[in-house]
């Protein structure tokens, strides 16, 4: 067994990637506005960021990036100047960027928390690989309130069972964002999957799917909105004959999910090698 590791003399140093982005400055500001503590477990320091190399905001200075007064540090082209410092990675930037940061990281790095999403399924074998050498923490959402709402939608779907139940998970964003449906909206289809003993692969009826001729009985569906400037919408319908139960979530800021990923990078920082979930960090 492979023993946890102590926390840093004076709190985790963090880098993040994708300085340029929204969850890239939202995080960036959650560390800077962190309250300073004595508490080596509670403690966060900026140490770098990076940004893709053809990035306007190169060589521009991170805290300056996203809002708040400088602190001399400038944005990286590369992951390894980036993290030089690090002891935490927090990546919120696209599939193919997770992965090309997983590979250069440098050792110093104790732990990855991830929040991409649109991973293949290649790229989740590739990501539980790396997770044999350092704790990676990954996401589909990281805010508590939809942690919370797996668990209910879980417990939902024990109990309201299929033949008289039809799921259906419905998805809103704003219009820049790539992947669909939602890394929020598969968390919660695997929830209600679990919550019913299923394997989701079986079951999932994808949002592309024209709805043609009857509804399978045990489906959990999935459909997506696109537009204007929606954070995230998630709603879990359960519907029978005479009743719907209807369960949400609305994001009001990205600060939740920074805020989330900064409790996953200070749990994160003194674990062992292993993929974990924001469930791991939350105790849930
Ligand atoms: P965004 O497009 O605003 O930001 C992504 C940033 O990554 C951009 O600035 C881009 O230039 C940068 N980038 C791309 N390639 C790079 C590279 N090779 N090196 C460094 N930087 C690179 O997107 P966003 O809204 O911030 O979302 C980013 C990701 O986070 C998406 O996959 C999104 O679905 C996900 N997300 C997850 C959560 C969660 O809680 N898990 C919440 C919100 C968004």
């Amino acid at each position: 067994m492979t023993a946890a590791v102590g926390p840093a003399p004076h709190g985790a140093g963090i880098a993040i990637a994708g300085a340029a982005g929204r969850m890239g400055q939202a995080l960036i500001r959650a560390i800077l506005d962190a309250p300073s503590s004595p508490d080596p477990y509670l403690a966060v320091r900026l140490t770098g960021a990076s940004e893709r190399a053809d990035s306007p905001a190169i060589g521009k200075d991170i805290a300056a990036q996203a809002g708040r007064d400088p602190i001399a540090i400038p944005i990286s082209p590369t992951v390894a100047a980036a993290a030089q410092s690090a002891d935490v990675w927090i990546d919120f930037t696209t599939p193919a960027a997770t992965r090309a940061a997983l590979n250069a990281l440098p050792g110093g790095v104790k732990a990855v928390v991830i929040g991409t999403t649109g991973f293949s399924a290649e790229d989740e074998a590739a990501i539980a690989a790396y997770a044999q050498a350092r704790a990676i923490v990954k996401a589909g959402n990281f805010s508590l309130g939809v942690a919370m709402l797996c668990a209910l939608v879980r417990d939902a779907a024990a109990h309201l069972h299929a033949d008289g139940w039809d799921i259906e998970i419905t998805e809103a964003h704003h219009r820049r964002k790539i992947d669909a449906p939602s890394g929020t909206a598969l968390m919660l289809a695997q929830a209600a999957a679990a919550g019913r003993g299923v394997y989701l692969d079986d079951v999932k009826l994808p949002h592309t799917d024209p709805r043609a001729g009857l509804r399978p009985r045990q489906a959990i569906g999935l459909s997506v909105v696109r537009g204007g400037g929606v954070i995230g919408e998630h709603r879990v319908l359960f519907a029978a004959e005479r009743e719907v139960l209807s369960l949400s979530h609305s994001a009001l800021d990205r600060s939740v999910f920074a805020d989330g990923a900064l409790t996953a990078a200070r749990w994160a920082a003194h674990q062992p090698p292993g993929l974990y979930s924001i469930d791991d960090v939350l105790g849930l």
